[in-house]
């Protein structure tokens, strides 16, 4: 009867001290120590053992949603042989976050289709995985939600919120030109994320014509600049991969023409 009184308490001093899985294991473990005759440092460090891995993973679940994927990618259902430009040594490098550590960026270059996305995504959920606070944006998103902020005046605490990231990515650089005020905007968290942040950027352009998306050649200067000092430089040359995927389906059993056919 004590006991259970006792049980009770216990839970409630849990629930206080913002123990969850302690409160909803330790009677389990209480008994599977009783019968592995396991010491009360032990049964307690059993109980310990299972809180921390569990906040790790409720930690690491919610960094991952704040992420904001657009998709779940991985470097392991990546074709490194379909897109040979794509050093993979370096991209298992990558996956280590070493680059994060000492604020580097990462450049993925190329034209669509050819896997850019999809390898920014698998590091960012690796250093997700790894600890570190990320958030994927497309450009053009990015860009109106910068906007948006500012009209609301909000925009301290938007860039407040970027400033505490480990890794920025920055998808789709190119693809629709920015107004004014968003290349300004943009450059802007560019330039603060500078030796603070690291960020992926993955773009369709060649740097020569950055300033067509950027606009003034002064601004592409800067945020090149500071985006390419130390940086690693991805190129995702080729094909793209949806219709090479796309043509297979098409034709399974006939022989594939031109440079796939010498694929090995
Ligand atoms: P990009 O961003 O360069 O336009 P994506 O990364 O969006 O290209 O790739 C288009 C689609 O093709 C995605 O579904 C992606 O997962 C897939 N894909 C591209 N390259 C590869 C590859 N080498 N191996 C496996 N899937 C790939
Ligand atoms: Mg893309």
């Amino acid at each position: 009867m004590s006991q259970t009184k006792s049980t009770v308490l216990l839970k409630h001093h849990l629930k206080a001290l913002k123990l969850p899985t302690m409160l909803s294991e330790c009677e389990k473990i209480a008994a599977r120590c009783a019968q592995e005759n396991v010491d009360h440092l032990g049964f307690l460090l059993q109980l310990c053992e299972q809180e921390l891995l569990d906040r790790e993973r409720r930690a690491a679940d919610r960094r991952l949603k704040t992420a904001k994927f657009p998709n779940h990618k991985t470097l392991e259902s990546f074709d490194f042989r379909a897109r040979p430009s794509v050093n993979r040594p370096m991209m298992t490098e990558l996956t280590r976050c070493e680059y994060i550590d000492k604020r580097e960026n990462v450049l993925l270059v190329g034209n669509p289709g050819t896997g850019k996305t999809h390898l920014a995504t698998a590091l960012g959920i690796e250093a997700c995985s790894r600890g570190r606070r990320v958030r994927f944006w497309r450009v053009t998103e990015l860009i109106t939600q910068l906007m948006e902020a500012r009209e609301e005046r909000i925009l301290t605490r938007m860039k407040g919120q970027l400033a505490k990231l480990d890794l920025l990515i920055l998808d789709e650089l190119g693809y629709v030109p920015a107004s004014k005020l968003g290349a300004e905007l943009l450059f802007d968290v560019i330039s603060t994320a500078y030796e603070r942040t690291s960020v992926i950027v993955t773009t369709n352009l060649s740097f020569e014509r950055w300033s067509e998306v950027l606009g003034c050649e002064r601004l592409t200067g800067a945020a090149l600049d500071r985006l390419t000092h130390r940086c690693h430089i991805i190129e995702c040359n080729g094909d793209s991969y949806r219709l090479k995927d796309a043509k297979r389906r098409r034709r399974p059993d006939k022989s594939p023409e031109g440079p796939e056919a010498s694929e090995t």
